[in-house]
C-alpha cells in the first residue's frame, strides 16, 4: 500500500465513527473521505487486501435479501467484510476500510449508467464473485429521465463485464440473467441457479420474450414464474444446466420443504463440490425460493470450507424466520377471519410474483385495492393492470401510490372500463399519514375474505408501516 493510500484510510477510519452521529451518508463517509484524499482508483488497493476477494450482488429485485442470507452464510465459515442496501462505491470502500475478514460482500444497486458507476466499481473493486438475481424493467423513471430498460440492462452487465478471473452466479431460468453468464462463459466460471421441479408454474397468460441474442422469440417447454422456466432459441442460446437446483419441493400454509441439490465449482479451493440438503422454512413467498438458491450457490462457490457447506446451509435456513425479509415486502397476513397479503410490486415482475403467491390461499371472491404508479411510468402500469385481470377480483379499489393523484386518477379510469364498479381514494402523497390509515381501514374493514393491496408505494414509509398496523391488531 503506498503512503498516501495508507494515510488516507487513517484519516477515513478516524474521520468514520464521527459520521455515526450524523445522517444520511453515515455508512459511507469513511469511503467518502478516502476517494477525496487517494482518489477512486485508489479502492483496488483496499479490494487486493482480501484473501479471497470481492463479491457484488445485484439485481432489480431480490438483491437485500440475498446479501442478507449470503452474509449469514458466509460469516459462519470465515471472517468477512460486508455492506448491504447501498448503491455508491464509497459505502463499499467504507466496508472495506472499516472492517477485518478475507472476503467482500457488498450488495450494489445500481439503475443506469447516468446515476451509477458499475464500470468503474467492476475495475477497482475488482470482484471475484457477480450475483445476479433478477433483471427486470422498473421504474421507467430515473430523477425525473426516461430510464430505458436496455440501458438498464446494460449496467447490470457492466459489472461483470471486464472480469477475467472468478465467478459468475446467475440465475439460468431467466433468459435475461442467464445470458449475461452465456456471454462470459470463455472468460470466467459460471455457476447457474435454477429450478428442477414441477410444482411451481405460471398462471398468467404467457407474454413473448424476445431471445437476448438475437431477438427471435424464445420457445418455452415449461414457463415457472413469468418469463422464467425452461427455454430455447433457433439461434442456439437456451436455458443453461443448473450447478445448483431446487429438486423437490412441499407447501403446506406453515412451512415449505425444500430440497437443493448443487454440484459446482468452488472458488478458493480450486475444486469442485457437491452437496445435498432438506430444508424445511417459512412460508417466504417464491421469490424467496430463488433468493435461496443464490445465496446458497454464492455461499458454496466461496466458502474456502467445503466441508461445511451442509451443515451451514441447515443451521441457516432452518433457523429462519420471516424477519430476514426486507421492510414492505409481500407477505400474505391473517387478520380475523381475513387473509390480507399486502406489500411492494413496483414492477410488473414484483407484482406478478406476489400474486402468484396470494393466489395459493384464495378460496372465494378476492378484493384487489391497487396503489398506481406515477407520470411516465405507462408501461409499469400497463403490466399491473395484467396482474389485476389475472386474479379475476370480484371488486377493485385505486389509490396513488405515488405522487400524481391526476395520474393515478387515469388509471384508474382504465381499469374502470372493465371493473365499472371500481372505486378511486385520492390520497395525497404529502399527507402520508392519511394515506397509510386510509389504506389499513380499506383492507380490514373489505367485505371480502381475501383482499391483496400490491403496487407502488414507499417500502418503508407506506408499506412497513401499514403491515405494522395490521400485524399489531
Ligand atoms: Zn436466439
Amino acid at each position: 500500500m503506498s503512503v498516501k493510500v495508507s494515510i488516507a484510510k487513517l484519516l477515513a477510519q478516524i474521520g468514520g465513527p464521527i459520521s455515526k452521529l450524523g445522517s444520511g451518508s453515515g455508512k459511507s463517509f469513511a469511503g467518502i473521505v478516502f476517494t477525496k484524499i487517494a482518489g477512486i482508483d485508489a479502492i483496488s488497493e483496499l479490494s487486493h487486501d482480501l484473501d479471497i476477494g470481492s463479491i457484488i450482488l445485484t439485481g432489480t429485485n431480490g438483491k437485500t435479501t440475498t446479501t442478507t442470507l449470503l452474509i449469514k452464510l458466509l460469516s459462519n465459515d470465515v471472517p468477512i467484510r460486508s455492506s448491504f442496501e447501498s448503491n455508491t462505491i464509497n459505502a463499499i470502500a467504507s466496508a472495506l476500510i472499516q472492517q477485518k475478514g478475507d472476503i467482500g460482500v457488498f450488495e450494489y444497486g445500481i439503475r443506469n449508467k447516468k446515476y451509477g458507476i458499475p464500470d468503474t466499481v467492476q475495475r477497482v473493486v475488482d470482484p471475484v464473485g457477480v450475483v445476479y438475481t433478477t433483471i427486470s424493467p422498473e421504474h421507467a423513471q430515473v430523477a425525473g429521465v426516461k430510464n430505458p430498460f436496455n440501458e438498464y440492462y446494460e449496467a447490470k452487465e457492466l459489472l461483470s463485464k471486464g472480469m477475467d478471473n472468478g465467478v459468475i452466479i446467475t440465475n439460468c431460468d431467466d433468459p435475461r440473467t442467464a445470458f449475461l453468464g452465456y456471454k462470459k462463459r470463455d472468460d470466467v466460471k459460471i455457476n447457474y441457479y435454477g429450478l428442477e421441479v414441477d410444482d411451481i408454474h405460471d398462471f398468467f397468460d404467457a407474454d413473448v420474450i424476445e431471445c437476448p441474442n438475437c431477438g427471435k422469440e424464445l420457445t418455452y417447454e415449461k414457463r415457472f414464474l413469468n418469463h422464467r422456466g425452461i427455454y430455447s432459441c433457433e439461434c442456439g442460446f437456451k436455458r443453461p444446466e443448473a450447478d445448483v437446483k431446487l429438486t423437490n419441493v412441499e407447501f403446506t400454509n406453515e412451512k415449505w420443504m425444500l430440497t437443493i441439490e448443487g454440484d459446482l465449482f468452488n472458488y478458493p479451493t480450486n475444486k469442485h463440490v457437491s452437496f445435498k440438503v432438506d430444508l424445511t422454512v417459512p412460508p417466504f413467498g417464491f421469490h424467496n425460493i430463488y433468493n435461496t438458491l443464490a445465496s446458497i450457490t454464492a455461499y458454496a462457490t466461496f466458502t474456502p470450507k467445503t466441508e461445511n457447506i451442509e451443515s451451514t446451509v441447515k443451521d441457516v435456513f432452518n433457523n429462519l424466520d420471516m424477519s430476514f425479509i426486507p421492510p414492505g415486502r409481500f407477505e400474505v397476513v391473517k387478520h380475523e377471519n381475513k387473509l390480507i397479503g399486502l406489500g411492494q410490486g413496483d414492477n410488473g415482475d414484483a407484482a406478478k410474483i406476489n400474486a402468484l403467491f396470494m393466489n395459493q390461499f384464495i378460496d372465494g371472491p378476492l378484493e384487489f385495492i391497487y396503489t398506481t404508479p406515477d407520470v411516465d411510468e405507462e408501461e409499469i402500469f400497463d403490466d399491473h393492470f395484467e396482474v389485476i385481470k389475472a386474479l379475476k377480483p370480484s371488486h377493485v379499489i385505486v389509490v396513488p401510490g405515488r405522487k400524481s393523484i391526476e395520474k393515478a386518477e387515469e388509471y384508474y379510469n382504465i381499469i374502470k372500463k372493465e371493473y365499472p364498479d371500481a372505486e378511486f381514494y385520492p390520497l395525497s402523497y404529502d399527507e402520508m399519514t392519511k394515506r397509510i390509515n386510509k389504506l389499513y381501514e380499506l383492507a380490514i374493514e373489505s367485505e371480502y375474505d381475501y383482499v391483496i393491496m400490491t403496487g407502488c408505494g414507499e417500502e418503508q414509509a407506506m408499506w412497513e408501516n401499514i403491515k405494522q398496523k395490521l400485524i399489531k391488531r
